[in-house]
């Protein structure tokens, strides 16, 4: 290696580059100066770019004019870049993916409501946009007919599709006392689920006297658009 370590005087001999080639600074008088592929450094320029070992002008990589050791060039050729700010991101950080591209977390933005994306916020895409877990939810995902908040996984519909739209299991119960079913059936009235007693209470036929379901009556509802239909749930329905 010292054969390639020249003087200031050497250099100016035989080469025109009066800077280093990492640092760009100028050289000095006496600069110890390391000369490299038609380029030259200082001495203690000439190392590893990312974990500052000093180079072998014989054994050295290049990557985008930076130079590197040998496993350090493999990790940058590897490197991942943000789409947002061209900068790379480092292995210790975990890129927010979206659209196919990588970006770091905070660089890139919900379209809804701008916040930075991040591992918290998520990111899910929908029609070439990217929104956070909060909005794409809002925005995408079925309603619960009973607390309109979205539904996710554990979904209840009726199986035999006499009840439009979509429970969160624990929500699904009467309209009116919001007891769940027991034995997963139920009346519909105005594509809404009742249990039996507030079905007909709805539909006007509870015995004046008793105060029992008159089933009989169900037959002819008393109130325009209701419906007299005896479903059943389907349970755990994925959405
Ligand atoms: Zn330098
Ligand atoms: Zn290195
Ligand atoms: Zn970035
Ligand atoms: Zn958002
Ligand atoms: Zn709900
Ligand atoms: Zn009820």
């Amino acid at each position: 290696m010292e054969d390639l370590v020249h003087s200031m005087n050497d250099m100016t001999e035989h080469f025109n580059d009066h800077t280093c080639a990492t640092c760009k600074h100028d050289f000095e008088y006496r600069d110890d100066v390391v000369h490299a592929d038609q380029k030259s450094y200082h001495q203690a320029c000439f190392c590893c770019q990312l974990c500052r070992v000093p180079l072998n002008p014989r054994h050295y990589f290049e990557w985008d004019r930076q130079i590197y050791c040998e496993r350090d060039y493999h990790v940058v050729k590897r490197r991942v870049i943000c789409a947002s700010c061209d900068r790379p991101i480092t292995s210790n950080i975990t890129p927010i993916k979206a659209l196919g591209r990588s970006y770091h977390p905070g660089h890139i933005k919900c379209y809804r409501c701008y916040c930075p994306l991040t591992e918290k916020t998520g990111a899910k895409e929908r029609q070439q946009r990217v929104y956070c877990r909060k909005d794409y939810k809002d925005l995408f995902l079925p309603k619960c007919r009973s607390c309109n908040r979205p539904v996710e996984k554990e979904a209840v519909s009726a199986v035999d599709g006499k009840l439009q739209g979509k429970w969160h299991l624990k929500c699904f119960g009467c309209h009116t006392c919001h007891e769940p079913f027991p034995d997963n059936t139920f009346y519909v009235f105005e594509n809404l689920p009742y249990c039996r007693r507030h079905y007909h209470q709805l539909n006007n036929s509870l015995c004046r006297s008793c105060d029992d379901p008159i089933e009989g009556l169900v037959l002819k509802p008393s109130r325009a658009g209701g419906s007299i239909l005896l479903a059943s749930l389907a349970p755990f329905a994925k959405v």
